[in-house]
């Protein structure tokens, strides 16, 4: 975890669900949505944490510029290391596993109170 000193007042989106997207991906640790008036609406603008850069085009793109892929997107100069493997890692297994392996770590955080004692 890489804690600015600083804290910069980007101007967030306000809280609250506005848009209803699936907040649950990892990238919106890692990111904010940002509004662009004028443009296009649809389209979801993501700011990078790191280095502020905006992405255009959603959630995908922020991935792949955090992850390094190069595909469409500039990489992040500014990202720490484990959070580009982590992006690795995620978009190598894809979207296919992303359900069994939170299922899996359920089942575990069950499991671990009975092996303490
Ligand atoms: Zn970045």
């Amino acid at each position: 975890m890489v804690r600015s000193s600083k804290r910069s007042c980007i101007g967030a989106a306000p809280s609250g669900s506005s848009s209803g997207g699936n907040r649950k991906d990892p990238v919106w640790k890692h990111s904010v949505e940002v509004e662009v008036p004028g443009g296009k609406k649809h389209y979801v603008y993501l700011e990078c944490k790191y280095c502020k850069k905006v992405i255009k085009g959603g959630v995908k793109r922020m991935k792949h510029h955090l992850a390094h892929t190069k595909k469409n997107v500039a990489p992040c100069k500014e990202v720490p290391e484990d959070v580009t493997n982590e992006f690795v890692d995620y978009l190598s297994k894809g979207t296919k596993n992303k359900h069994l392996a939170q299922a899996q770590s359920d089942e575990r955080l069950i499991q671990v109170p009975i092996l303490i004692m």
